[in-house]
């Protein structure tokens, strides 16, 4: 069945024939996000995980912040993962040997090339941006580094001057370069066709790196790999800057199942990693997080459990194993008779309707007075009030 197409009489449409690539930059991007701190421990223990999921680049880190960062990423690289480790450095000098200093031999070197960015931040123009990149871009293939390029603010930046650099750029030796959303600012459709001009105009590997600021983070990466983007740039639960990034979990899961896209990678880790990664950022994972969240695969409408007790596939987008998670029928206020026959049938309980009524009252009342949804237990406790038969099984319905 093919993917969904924005409307665009101009830009492409692009059928990536392989897997689309993950460049995954939670220890980078993702703990930029404010008040974000991971130890070594836990960075190393993020990395590996990352790399068992088979993410295809793990950018671990920025070289330049000291020392201690530049032990963290020699740590990593002497784990030998099978993903590339990726150093993000400003189009700096001391930053690439900062790079070198630690090992590292993938850097991804980045230059501001909106205006905005350009006058406002650092007091320069396009022609000074040019010339940087280009000389570090130099000064990287000399020192033998392997180096992708990143337009920082691109979605700001004159689409004319990207197309130009761009290729000045895969002349120098970038064979990927990163368009950054460093605001956020895109939307879908607009993002597809200019992305699509983008890579019509600028053969080769493009990276998409989309922020959340208005929550399109994942429908604007997922535009750009309709308009040609080979690469994605995610973070474990969209872990970043202000809003965020593009979350890894969406974003791979939306690529398989809406665009059908390959995706070649183990998702079945997708609610260990994320837990993971939420422990270490100090942070709560929602209840309700698109993939990975707790109740995603949690059920507790009478409409819904009838429907997914007779096919799961009638409220369920894909299988909750695909992404390590399961199904869960809650019982509570929004419970229906399906639910309670379905609680009975646990016990070892057949029953007819005038038994199961009273019984979803009760349900319904108990939840609305604990405003929660009930466990096992209560349901175990709500069973003997109604005096029916003791249960055989013990575990709650899951
Ligand atoms: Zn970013």
């Amino acid at each position: 069945m093919p993917g969904p197409r924005f409307p665009s009489s101009s830009a492409p449409t692009v059928e990536p024939a392989a897997p689309v690539r993950f460049c995954d930059t939670t220890l980078r991007d993702g703990e930029q996000a404010p008040g974000v701190a991971f130890t070594a421990a836990e960075k190393l223990a993020i990395a590996a995980a990352l790399d068992a999921i088979g993410v295809h680049q793990i950018e671990a880190g920025i070289p330049a912040m000291g020392p201690a960062e530049r032990d963290v990423l020699r740590e990593i690289l002497a784990t030998q993962p099978q993903a590339g480790v990726v150093a993000w450095c400003r189009a700096d000098r001391r930053d690439i040997d900062a790079a070198v200093s630690c090992g590292i031999v993938t850097a991804h070197l980045t230059i501001p090339v909106s205006d905005l960015h350009l006058k406002s931040k650092l007091g320069r123009d396009r022609g000074w941006a040019r010339r940087r990149i280009r000389d570090c871009v130099f000064d990287a293939a000399d020192r033998g580094l392997r180096f992708s390029v990143g337009l920082e603010d691109a979605s700001r930046a004159d689409d004319n001057f990207v197309i130009e650099l761009a290729g000045e750029l895969r002349e120098w030796g970038a064979t990927r370069i990163r368009w950054a959303d460093t605001v956020g600012l895109l939307d879908p459709v607009s993002a597809y066709t200019r992305l699509g001009r983008l890579v019509q105009a600028v053969p080769g590997e493009w990276e998409i790196h989309a922020h959340d600021d208005f929550g399109l983070a994942t429908a604007n990466t997922l535009a750009a790999v309709q308009a040609g983007f080979t690469w994605v740039s995610t973070t474990v639960l969209g872990l970043g800057e202000r809003a965020g990034n593009a979350p890894l979990e969406e974003v791979a899961m939306a690529l398989r199942h809406l665009l059908k896209v390959p995706v070649d990678l183990d998702t079945t880790s997708f609610r260990r990693l994320a837990r993971m990664v939420a422990r270490a950022a100090c942070r709560p994972l929602p209840v309700g997080k698109a993939v990975v969240g707790e109740s995603v695969f949690a059920h507790e409408s009478g409409i819904h459990v009838h429907g997914v007790l007779r096919h799961p596939s009638t409220y369920e987008p894909f299988d909750p194993a695909e992404v390590g998670g399961q199904r869960r029928l809650a019982f509570g206020k929004h419970s229906g008779r399906a639910s309670v026959r379905y609680a009975l049938a646990q016990y070892g309980i057949t029953a007819d309707d005038s038994e199961i009524e009273p019984l979803l009252e009760r349900v319904r009342t108990t939840a609305t007075q604990t405003k929660r949804g009930l466990h096992g237990r209560d349901f175990q406790e709500l069973l003997g009030r109604a005096e029916v038969p003791a249960p055989r099984v013990e575990a709650p319905p899951s």
